[in-house]
């Protein structure tokens, strides 16, 4: 392993150092949490199209069952995280910030907690080639654990479509509050370390880095050690800035290299994954097992005591606060994830899902709740933007509902990261409209994309109307035309018996 200490970083520009309260949790070691007596397991807990299911109300399952395939080359299919009876597919609260009803199995756990007899682990994962680790991690249904949920299989084939060199595993977790992958790396560093290798080999990359933030010191020594026979994988230490662990950022960090706007940091040979998601790269290739259960730390002020539990994917999060002792207060404000980027949740009766690494309750001195104020263009906000990005003449178009002028002044390469909104003296929610803006866009694409497609049906649907008429039009003259050519023949006939 080559020694962190050598490996050159690269400046970035922006970012804050918010307080990061992970003392709240750190030492908590893992706990797997019980299994609370109903599942809600939705349907999509991914970036794509959601799975369809393939159980009815009454069925039996075993755990790790196939409970809903993927649809299409963007999605991933849904497992059962325990035994027991379907009680039915239908609507529940969504775990977003709307807690709109969306398409959800629910399981009543028979308490057996008994596997499939089909799991398939594999003896040596290292003698599989690349695509057919890819295609078991599609089948276990792992996305992106660190939040964005892509289908991670996807991201293991770009080797067919771009030049690999290396492999960045995001250890950096630099929201405050959140020590789940800090606990996974300290806990379980080879089985972290074999995923990684895994996922190496799928990628056919020659250099792999394990990213940790300094505050992180054990993660670091863990890996570090589990990583020691590896030459070609380093531990680096970087740096505790928020958002370190923003994709792009992290990898020009390392590399020194900028993704180009909008596209991938494959586009630059380079692909990143998360801590959590090569533990379940692990699970998938070494025992068989799907994505069914994940790590979250639940913490903030108004939980009464803050911990790391492995949650059954579909465990609503009341179940997870009963857990930890409830609440000492009632919250201010509810969080899937940590506070810079994480969804505000509408009540803990949304369910855990494979994107969530947090659930923080936290109080009103925790909520950055001062009254807002009129700009002072102090330009704190462009000093923190790590994308270079003018916040404050974005939140003015916005305001003024000039979605164009904020979208020419660079608000789609806005990361949401919230550190324009953090250092604001004048408390302006920047970064929510920023997202606001964001949605309205998509829903305008959407719209848009609805009336081009209704467009494209009509046209299809006259342009079929009229070859049809033609087709039957021209059916219609040959007919008239065959019907011609026989009477024309039985009179050419009666005429020539007539003159016989
Ligand atoms: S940080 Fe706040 S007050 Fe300062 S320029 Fe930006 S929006 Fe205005
Ligand atoms: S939320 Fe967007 S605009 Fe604000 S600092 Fe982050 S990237 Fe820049």
């Amino acid at each position: 392993m080559a020694a962190a200490d050598r490996f050159k970083l690269f400046r970035i520009r922006g970012g804050v150092h918010p307080q990061d309260r992970k003392q709240l949790s750190a030492e908590q070691a893992i706990e797997p949490l019980p299994l609370p007596p109903l599942l809600h397991i939705p349907l999509q807990q991914h970036i794509g199209a959601p799975a369809e299911p393939l159980v009815r109300r009454g069925d039996l399952v075993k755990k790790g069952a196939l409970l809903a395939a993927s649809q299409g080359a963007i999605s991933a299919p849904v497992h059962a995280p325990t035994s027991g009876r379907i009680m039915g597919v239908g609507g529940y609260p969504a775990h977003h910030a709307s807690g709109l009803s969306v398409r959800t199995i629910t399981l009543k756990p028979d308490g057996q907690d008994e596997w499939i007899d089909t799991l398939d682990p594999v003896v040596e994962p290292f003698n599989l080639p690349p695509d057919e680790i890819a295609r078991r991690v599609a089948e276990a249904g792992i996305v992106g654990m660190g939040g964005a949920t892509f289908p991670s299989a996807v991201k293991l084939n770009l080797r067919n479509r771009y030049r690999l060199h290396t492999l960045v595993i995001n250890g950096a977790e630099c929201e405050p509050y959140l020590t789940c992958d800090d606990r996974l790396m300290r806990e379980q560093p080879e089985q972290v370390l074999d995923g990684v290798l895994l996922m190496a080999r799928a990628l056919g990359v020659e250099r792999i880095l394990l990213a940790i933030e300094n505050n992180k010191p054990a993660a670091q020594a863990a890996m570090g050690e589990a990583a020691q026979a590896h030459a070609w994988v380093t531990v680096v230490g970087l740096p505790t800035r928020y958002p370190m662990g923003s994709e792009k950022h992290l990898v020009q960090t390392l590399t020194g290299q900028e993704t180009p706007a909008r596209g991938l940091t494959a586009d630059i040979g380079v692909v990143v994954h998360n801590v959590a998601t090569a533990l379940a790269v692990h699970e998938a290739l070494r025992h068989g097992r799907p994505l069914i259960s994940r790590v979250m730390t639940v913490s903030g002020g108004a939980i009464r005591t803050p911990r790391n539990l492995r949650v059954p994917l579909g465990t609503p999060l009341s179940y997870l606060v009963d857990y930890c002792g409830g609440f000492v207060r009632e919250p201010s404000r509810l969080v899937s994830g940590g506070p810079m980027m994480g969804q505000p949740l509408p009540s803990t009766r949304v369910p855990a899902v494979k994107g969530s690494n947090g659930l923080l309750a936290l109080t009103d001195e925790e909520v950055r709740a001062d009254r807002e104020m009129p700009c002072i263009r102090c330009a704190s906000c462009v000093q923190a933007c790590p994308c270079g990005l003018v916040p404050l003449e974005m939140a003015a178009h916005i305001r003024a509902g000039s979605l164009d002028g904020s979208v020419k002044l660079g608000l789609l390469d806005c990361i949401g990261c919230g550190s324009c909104a953090y250092v604001c003296p004048s408390h302006i929610p920047l970064s929510h409209y920023f997202n606001y803006a964001k949605g309205e866009l998509a829903a305008r694409q959407r719209a848009q994309h609805k009336q081009n497609e209704t467009k494209r049906l009509a046209e299809a649907r006259s342009l079929r109307l009229e070859a049809a008429k033609k087709a039957k039009r021209a059916a219609m003259l040959k007919r008239k035309q065959e019907q011609q050519a026989k009477q024309a023949k039985s009179a050419e006939a009666a005429l020539s018996e007539t003159s016989q």
